[in-house]
C-alpha cells in the first residue's frame, strides 16, 4: 500500500520516536504518550504551530495499524 509508505515518511520527516517520547523535528519540543490525546506543545516560534490540534501518537497508531490490516 504506497499509500502508508507514504504517510510513514511524511510522519517521519515531522517527527522522531524516542523510546516513551515523540519529538518534533522543527523545535524539538517532547510529548509523551500519556499525553497522547492533547494536542502537541509545539514552541510558539515552530513553524508547525500553525497545525493545531497535532496529535502524532494517534497518527502514528493509525499508520501502523492500517499496515497490519
Ligand atoms: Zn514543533
Amino acid at each position: 500500500m504506497p499509500d502508508r509508505q507514504e504517510k510513514l515518511q511524511d510522519w517521519n520527516r515531522r517527527w522522531r520516536f524516542i523510546g516513551e517520547l515523540i519529538r518534533c523535528t522543527a523545535c524539538g519540543q517532547d510529548q509523551l504518550y500519556r499525553d497522547s490525546r492533547v494536542p502537541f506543545p509545539h514552541k510558539a516560534n515552530c513553524p508547525e504551530f500553525e497545525h493545531k490540534g497535532q496529535l502524532p501518537w494517534l497518527d502514528l497508531e493509525v499508520i501502523l495499524r492500517r499496515s497490519l490490516e
